[in-house]
């Protein structure tokens, strides 16, 4: 174990998808990296500019198709680091922004191997912005929510209340919530959230192949589904939305 603390790991946002949004720092680690571990929505330019020589390992997770457990990743960066190496691990956003990036650094820290985290811009904002749909604005939204569409299946309790969130705040990003909008939706509805509310997903947001879909609360189940929606995507619920058709083009 001794030797282990010879090693450090670097838990880096990589940004939401354009590879120019990713911080200077984590954009100078990359390039010093012995080993970068990272995950499927990480933008592979990135991955070019690392320096010749260093060990790429992709522990993507694709919906219901998990390449590598979070243990298996915990474990790697562990031993790449007793191996003396500067390991990053390069998640896609924020990586304490359902990332899982804290589980990494603390399981590094209770095995003796220094871990530094560096933030990234999360999707839930920056891809909101590049549709051109900001998560507060003066006199419209003063508050703003992120949360996830999907609750960890283990979990005995109901964690998120979309419909109580929704009365409780202006602007709320989901994240990872396409497969379950349906439910979301309804449970907005049931709890008495306007039917008008604008909504739109914001589908690979920031990347050359962005799309966004708009409507209401009460059709953007059916648009959705006309749209053929694919993950990853953003759902904004707001009416911050409706500025978008102003801002679009600047973004
Ligand atoms: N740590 C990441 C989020 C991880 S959860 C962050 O801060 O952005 C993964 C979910 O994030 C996806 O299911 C999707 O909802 C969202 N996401 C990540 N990148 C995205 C992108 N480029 N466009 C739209 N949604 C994205």
């Amino acid at each position: 174990m001794e030797e282990c603390r010879r090693g450090r790991v670097y838990i880096v946002g990589a940004g939401p998808g354009d590879p120019e949004l990713i911080t200077v720092k984590g954009l100078r680690l990359i390039q010093q990296a012995d080993v970068i571990v990272y995950d499927r929505l990480v933008a592979k330019e990135l991955l070019n500019r690392a320096r010749p020589g260093a060990e790429l390992i992709y522990a993507g997770k694709k919906p219901g198709a998990h390449t590598m457990t979070q243990e298996e990743i915990n474990k790697l960066l562990l031993e790449k680091a007793c191996e003396g190496k500067t390991v990053v691990r390069l998640h896609g956003g924020d990586p304490y922004v359902f990332g899982r990036g804290e589980e990494e650094c603390i399981y590094l820290r209770d095995h003796g191997v220094e871990c530094e985290v560096v933030p990234g811009l999360t999707s839930a904002i920056a891809g909101a912005a590049y549709a051109g749909i900001p998560v507060t604005s003066r006199g419209i939204a003063s508050s703003f929510a992120v949360a996830t569409g999907r609750e960890a299946p283990n979990k005995d309790r109901k964690m998120v209340h979309y419909g109580r969130i929704m009365k409780s705040v202006d602007t709320l990003v989901v994240v990872m919530g396409v497969g379950n909008l349906e439910n979301i939706v309804k449970e907005m509805v049931e709890e008495g959230i306007d039917p008008d509310l604008p909504v739109a997903i914001v589908e690979k947001a920031t990347t050359p192949e962005q799309r966004v879909v708009t409507g209401k609360l009460r059709d953007i189940v059916e648009k959705a589904r006309e749209a053929g929606v694919q993950p990853p995507a953003l759902i904004i619920f707001g009416r911050t939305v409706e500025l978008r058709d102003r801002l679009w083009r600047l973004s």
